[in-house]
């Protein structure tokens, strides 16, 4: 078998000191929130959070996905890179894994701390929290069905960051939290599974740096139903909010 491609050399800021992670979990530290709120289904909110707080994103009601950005919250051009993250750990996201920011900052500024899924691969070779893909977004929805769709991921992002003066073009590649992908083996094409959130399932970070957060509650939910193409439905039906606790 190939050898994946980005390796560090010992003694490098690529190693995660997994204890110190392990100690910063909730479910270790037993810290209490400082702050929840709820994300209605289908809508996007902002916060902020400083360095050394955890986050934890709640699937409150039951299985749905979340498309998640980040900034430094001090200079907005440091942001979430989907794409280095997923040469340096992996497609999809399990906890110690680390979130590294665009260049040329290029560190941590997310450490997965804890989640209650524990997915693994699966015979598909699927995994859970997404690497792979990115956010829905009204302008391919309009090119596959010919139709509108005003809360697709992408303008939830973007409603929800424009309280921090960011704009369509801050909005980037995201992780979908709680969503199980992979690619067909034959054709190597980005398929999605149904989310298997129970109520209460969780995903925690801790905050490397002080960080403008976003999430969106997808509108296509908990992906148990087609989105496009044969047998496409609106699915309202499996929508449903996410929490949200700082702690
Ligand atoms: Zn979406």
């Amino acid at each position: 078998m190939p050898a994946p491609l980005y390796s560090a050399n010992e003694g490098s800021p690529f190693a995660v000191d997994k204890e110190f992670y392990a100690k910063q979990a909730i479910r270790n530290s037993g810290a209490s929130p400082l702050k929840t709120f709820e994300v209605p289904r289908r809508s996007g909110k902002a916060w902020t959070m400083k360095a050394g707080q955890l986050c934890r994103i709640v699937a409150i009601e039951g299985p749905q996905v979340v498309d998640f950005n980040a900034w430094n919250l001090h200079d907005t051009k440091e942001r979430f890179w989907a794409s280095r993250t997923r040469q340096l750990v992996g497609a999809h996201v399990n906890p110690y894994d680390q979130l590294w920011s665009c260049l040329p900052y290029l560190r941590p500024i997310i450490t997965v701390s804890d989640e209650s899924i524990h997915y693994g691969i699966d015979s598909d070779g699927a995994g859970c929290h997404d690497l792979l893909g990115t956010r829905c977004d009204p302008y391919v929805h309009k090119i596959l069905t010919g139709e509108q769709l005003d809360t697709c991921c992408h303008s939830n992002l973007l409603r929800a960051v424009q309280e921090y003066g960011l704009q369509e073009s801050d909005v980037h590649d995201v992780i979908n939290i709680f969503q199980v992908t992979g690619l067909t083996p034959d054709t190597e094409q980005y398929f999605v599974k149904p989310c298997p959130a129970k109520k209460g399932d969780y995903f925690e970070f801790y905050a490397e740096i002080d960080l403008i957060c976003a999430l969106s509650a997808c509108p296509h939910g908990d992906m148990s139903k087609p989105i496009w193409g044969e047998g496409a439905v609106d699915p309202l039906d499996i929508c449903r909010p996410i929490g949200v606790e700082i702690y």
